[in-house]
């Protein structure tokens, strides 16, 4: 047993467990639909005051955001197909860099920089990425970028309440995360994230406190 350098529970695999590695290939997965989405909200959104007309034939050029283009870059058109680019883009600055560590220790050409290269580059690299010293500040880096592009993009993620008690603060904040790679976390409680599997334990355990109600 060795302690999960990312979550700190125990783990019987090197380094990270079992649900921290699926989650942060989870978090891998998303991102490139994170980043179109963050591409998509970079026309500031025009709202009119009531009773006011837009007139169509002035034609005023739509103000870009511009917490939009310094994430993404001035090329990011070119981050969504998928041609080189270049000049610092935050978002495939952080990929790179990370990227471009892995090619090197792994002796391997470092792949280019587009976001749908990266991203798959490090899903195929992702067990072995989970032994590294640095799995953590990588997995803090991928939360801060998907954090952030949602944030940009305005798109919160789908969160549904579960039907379970929290099992540290007894509170009904359980939720399942769209894209957060837990099966259920706690709303209050950052330590509660639970696995499909451990998810599926605490259902059980406490559907039976239910159907026992003596015993508890
Ligand atoms: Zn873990
Ligand atoms: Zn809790």
């Amino acid at each position: 047993m060795t302690e999960c350098a990312v979550c700190g529970r125990n783990s019987n695999l090197p380094r990270t467990c079992r649900p921290c590695r699926n989650r942060i290939r989870g978090l891998l997965l998303g991102l490139p639909e994170a980043v179109v989405q963050t591409w998509m909200a970079r026309h500031r959104v025009q709202r009119g005051t009531n009773g006011e007309r837009v007139s169509a034939s002035k034609e005023a050029p739509i103000p870009l955001r511009m917490d939009v283009l310094n994430l993404l870059g001035p090329s990011a058109d070119a981050v969504l197909t998928g041609e080189d680019q270049e000049g610092p883009v935050p978002v495939v600055g952080v990929l790179s860099a990370w990227s471009d560590l892995a090619a090197e220790q792994t002796c391997q050409k470092p792949v280019s920089h587009t976001v749908s290269a990266l991203t798959q580059f490090l899903v195929d690299h992702v067990e072995w990425a989970c032994r590294q010293e640095w799995v953590a500040d990588f997995a803090v880096e991928l939360e801060g970028l998907l954090k952030t592009l949602r944030k940009v993009s305005g798109i919160e993620p789908v969160r549904i309440l579960l039907p379970v008690t929290c099992p540290t603060c007894d509170l009904r904040t359980m939720v399942r995360e769209e894209g957060s790679g837990w099966a259920a976390e706690c709303r209050y409680c950052s330590v509660v994230k639970l696995s499909a599997r451990e998810y599926a334990q605490l259902v059980a355990e406490q559907a039976q406190a239910v159907s026992t109600p003596g015993e508890v």
